[in-house]
């Protein structure tokens, strides 16, 4: 699950990771009384105005339309007021956010951290996330904050430290001290630098994060270390445990196919084809697009109904598939292990029924438990279905429906 910047902040902050300060509004008003309160509290003149979108490369995106950018510096409080207004409501398109873009609901307003002082402030870049290949978490930091870790890794991998911590000891002082020595800090930088990396990692780990990247994070040029930018991914499977990070989840930012299916239990990803599939089993599923692939056919998305497939999660399954105009043909594909074929077939024809006419045709295969039963209970309903008991068969029909579209 992936949440928002300002959210991302109060996690660190409640870790004691030093952040830039803000506050999270929601209309030009409440903005404006924030950046107040905010410059009283900083003793600063500016304030920063970002929009929370979950995705990133926000400061060079560029609102749709206008010439606004998703961050940007506000140096009075009518400029906070205008900011507001051309990016709340509106869709900023980022490189992150493919050209379709994201509107924007919220937007932070952010101490300035970037004030002039004794010397210049620094951007660097810190991470934390699972090496799967070395199956433990890896620390990188670089000194090129605020650029793309993609580019810096590409172009002067020497520029990024590495350094993996060994799940049974944790991140090991020594450790946090080689990262801030890697990023070229001393003095007082150095020892702030130590406490930021160590804060963070237990941040990470108690919170059972499977991302933490801060780009930038800034040295200030009166030599603290702060957190600029928080992007924050949870593992889902451990949200049942923290509550209080699951209620972070905001639905406006996720697919509305995604979201309803989520809410009936359904494993479904929306994808780009014609022919929509439904599949018990994520193994299965997968094997199901490649047959499609091979019939000709692009899939219009995954969906795994999970093991237990019964009348309700096949309707709903059928009615999420429906909502996308690309869906031109509809291949079920259900292996009766734990569920039989019998109780899935008379599912598929209850859910036709419940929502009456399907305007593309739909094969059903059925194999395993009861799969003639099954294959006989789809033929003897009278509607649009076709069944198959063999793969081959289901995706012949599955060709022949595609050659019909052309
Ligand atoms: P991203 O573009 O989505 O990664 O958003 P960031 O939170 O990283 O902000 C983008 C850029 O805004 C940063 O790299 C900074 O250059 C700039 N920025 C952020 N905070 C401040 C600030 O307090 N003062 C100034 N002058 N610039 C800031
Ligand atoms: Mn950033």
């Amino acid at each position: 699950m992936n949440i928002h910047e300002y959210q991302g902040k109060e996690i660190l902050k409640k870790y004691g990771v030093r952040i830039q300060e803000g506050i999270v509004a929601e209309s030009p008003e409440k903005a404006v009384e924030a950046a107040k309160l905010l410059i009283a509290q900083s003793g600063q003149k500016w304030v920063v105005v970002k929009s929370q979108i979950h995705a990133g490369g926000r400061g060079k995106g560029q609102i749709v339309g206008s010439e606004q950018r998703g961050v940007a510096l506000a140096k009075s409080v009518d400029a906070v007021r205008d900011i507001t207004k051309n990016l709340i409501g509106n869709i900023l398109v980022t490189h992150q956010t493919g050209p379709e873009g994201k509107r924007v609901n919220k937007v932070l307003i952010a101490e300035d951290v970037y004030y002039p002082g004794v010397s210049e402030p620094k951007e660097m870049y810190i991470s934390i996330l699972l090496d799967r290949t070395k199956a433990c978490n890896v620390i990188m930091a670089s000194t090129e904050g605020g650029m793309d870790i993609e580019e810096v890794a590409e172009h002067t991998p020497e520029k990024i430290v590495k350094e993996w911590i060994d799940p049974a000891v944790g991140l090991q002082p020594f450790q946090a001290r080689k990262v801030a020595f890697g990023l070229g800090l001393e003095g007082e930088a150095f020892k702030d630098m130590v406490k930021f990396v160590t804060a963070l990692y237990k941040a990470y780990v108690d919170t059972d994060a499977s991302m933490f990247e801060i780009n930038p994070v800034l040295k200030t040029s009166d030599n603290k270390i702060l957190a600029v930018d928080a992007k924050v991914n949870l593992d889902d499977n451990a949200l049942y445990r923290h509550l209080d990070l699951k209620a972070m989840r905001d639905l406006a930012e996720e697919d509305p196919l995604e979201v309803e299916a989520s809410a009936n239990d359904l494993n479904y990803v929306k994808l780009d084809g014609n022919v929509g599939c439904m599949v018990n089993g994520a193994g299965l599923a997968m094997a199901t697009m490649d047959i499609i692939k091979l019939s000709g056919g692009e899939p219009a998305n995954f969906l795994d109904v999970g093991g237990g497939a019964n009348a309700k999660t096949v309707e709903a399954g059928f009615r999420i598939i429906l909502k996308d105009p690309n869906v031109k043909a509809i291949l079920i594909n259900i292996f009766g292990g734990i569920v039989r074929c019998d109780r899935v077939a008379t599912g598929v024809v209850e859910a036709y029924k419940a929502i009456g006419d399907i305007p593309v045709p739909i094969i059903v295969r059925l194999q395993g438990t009861n799969a003639a039963e099954g294959a006989k209970i789809i033929d003897d309903s009278g509607l649009k279905v076709q069944s198959a008991v063999e793969l081959k068969e289901a995706a012949e029909k599955v060709r022949q429906v595609i050659l019909s579209l052309k």
